[in-house]
């Protein structure tokens, strides 16, 4: 889990990240590996979301870039995935429905940090400048715009065990992430279906918000603007978009708050 505060992430994880945006997420076999994987580790899921949103560019849509759109249509995969899973009926033949929240294999990025790469890919993709991309990821404007516009939408969404501000076992536990849940198993069968048709439902938003960064798609409001940030708080842990908005960002005028009373 991620505590509440900043990425910092290295060089080498901004450019395995940039890597993994590059490649193909939709082909069979990746695609598997993810299922199994649950996604990424905690880290890499929200610093895949930063990378994504503060590095790329061009993109189609109303905001034309700086948005998850890779993030999404994997997201919108994996959110189905365990909601089918959560629904399956128990049976003594096979695992118990909610063990579909643990994750099988390893993370990508960490396997692929860990091991030393092939020598042809050693290179950052393209030769991008890995140093500079890492200081503009790390910076997180776009990823604070995102997060502080949906506010009020998420902050009452967030798991109960992630938020600080709850206290110990309070809350609805149908806002559990995953691994809160995970903490909680064996999950009883309501539970279970409540989780998944709440998984549902941020996944129907997000399937608007994809579309609208295609060419094709219509605009979204705030609540489709949201959905990315539920979705992998529930995959990721809460951590970062909590520090997001929480960060102080009144410091300038109240300078000048200051400035005024000396003045009298
Ligand atoms: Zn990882
Ligand atoms: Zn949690």
């Amino acid at each position: 889990m991620l505590p509440v505060g900043p990425l910092e992430l290295s060089a080498e994880e901004v450019r395995q990240l940039w890597s993994f945006i590059h490649g193909d997420i939709m082909d069979g076999s990746m695609r598997r590996l993810l299922r199994a994987s649950v996604g990424l580790c905690p880290r890499h899921t929200w610093a895949y979301a930063v990378v994504e949103i503060e590095l790329w560019q061009a993109g189609a849509g109303a905001r034309g870039g700086h948005q998850p759109f890779d993030v999404t249509v994997l997201y919108e995969d994996l959110l189905e995935h365990v909601a089918a899973g959560l629904d399956l009926k128990t049976s003594l033949l096979h695992r118990h429905p909610d063990e579909v929240l643990l994750p099988v294999g390893p993370c990508r990025i960490c396997a692929d940090m860990a091991s030393p790469s092939l020598p042809g890919l050693r290179m950052g993709y393209a030769n991008s400048n890995t140093k500079a991309l890492t200081v503009e990821a790390n910076g997180l404007a776009h990823t604070t715009a995102w997060c502080g516009e949906t506010i009020p939408l998420w902050r009452g969404r967030v798991c109960p065990d992630c938020d600080p501000d709850t206290p110990k076992g309070a809350g609805d536990p149908e806002l559990l992430c995953r691994f809160h849940l995970t903490a909680r198993r064996p999950l009883p069968e309501p539970l279970r279906h409540a989780v998944a048709s709440r998984l549902r439902e941020v996944r129907g938003r997000m399937r608007h918000l994809t579309e609208s960064m295609t060419d094709y798609g219509a605009p979204v409001g705030h609540e489709e603007n949201a959905s990315w940030i539920e979705a992998v708080g529930f995959f990721a842990g809460w951590g970062l978009p909590l520090y997001l908005a929480g960060s102080p960002r009144e410091a300038e005028p109240g300078q000048e708050t200051t400035e005024a009373e000396h003045g009298e």
